[in-house]
């Protein structure tokens, strides 16, 4: 398979590691060779829009990077450490990596404020009033401070997932990794949720999104990665990918979707 390497313009990060790395990542489901060493370097407050067909492993890839998912070869770091596969140095750098997925996974028994300010009083033993004001701060920033002592199921879906956004920034995540955060929205929310995580771009977070909303690559992305079967086949930027794509099945995913 071809990989083009014509590459995105990369910010100059002088002596700091990227904020992701991928080395010669393999990773099997039996069989399957769902990710096809895959060598992925994400610099600082970078923007990267992860596109392929289904099942071409994007999912699979953002497990790994959060070490949801074990690897069978390769390497990855966030920030420049290896993450272990277990115990509890494990759990401590996950927290390093925010997660935002198609369903909210909001806690449907707690307050929208409870589910925000949970892990940093359990995790990171966080102050119960430092959370609490923290807490507020990022709901307001979503645009859902008034709803704070709702429960999920009195929210709509966007408001929901951008309370799932505001619970993953709770952790203060060097990184946020978005799994088709909008595929599960009613069409008239999609963009209030793209919207907030156009501000989260702008401010400088490293994102790697898997999203099919070509709007939000077009606008916010550094960087397209397109993946099929399980391998990164082009890597590029928003206006190359779209306007050029190199490879057979880039043009062909393209053809589908626009
Ligand atoms: P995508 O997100 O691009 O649609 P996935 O990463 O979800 O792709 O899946 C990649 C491939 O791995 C698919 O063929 C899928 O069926 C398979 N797969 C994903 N998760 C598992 C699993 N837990 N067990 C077995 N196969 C899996
Ligand atoms: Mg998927």
């Amino acid at each position: 398979m071809t990989v083009s390497q014509t590459g995105p313009a990369t910010p100059d990060t002088g002596q700091a590691p990227p904020m992701i790395s991928l080395r010669g990542v393999d990773k099997y489901f039996g069989d399957l060779h769902v990710l096809d060493h895959i060598d992925l370097e994400i610099p600082r407050g970078q923007v990267v829009v992860v596109l392929g067909p289904s099942g071409s492993g994007k999912s699979t890839l953002c497990r790994t990077i959060n070490r949801l998912e074990p690897i069978d070869a390769g390497e990855i770091r966030v920030d420049g450490t290896v993450l272990p596969s277990e115990g509890k140095e494990l759990a401590r750098l996950r927290t390093d990596v925010g997660m935002v997925f198609q369903s909210f996974n909001l806690f449907a028994h707690k307050t929208i404020l409870e589910n925000v300010t949970l892990a940093p009083i359990k995790v990171r033993k966080k102050d119960k009033a430092e959370a609490r004001a923290n807490a507020e701060q990022l709901l307001a920033r979503v645009g859902i401070a008034e709803q704070k002592d709702k429960y999920p199921a009195q929210l709509s879906g966007g408001q929901q997932q951008r309370v799932a956004i505001a619970r993953s920034l709770a952790m203060e995540p060097k990184v946020m990794l978005f799994d088709e955060p909008t595929s599960a929205l009613d069409p008239e929310m999609v963009n209030e949720v793209l919207d907030v995580m156009v501000s989260l771009a702008k401010e400088g977070m490293t994102m790697v999104v898997v999203t099919h909303e070509m709007g939000f690559a077009r606008k916010a992305a550094d960087r397209v990665v397109f993946m099929a079967d399980g391998a990164v086949v082009e890597d590029t930027d928003p206006e190359s990918f779209f306007t050029a794509p190199s490879s057979d099945r880039a043009k062909d995913f393209l053809g589908k979707i626009l």
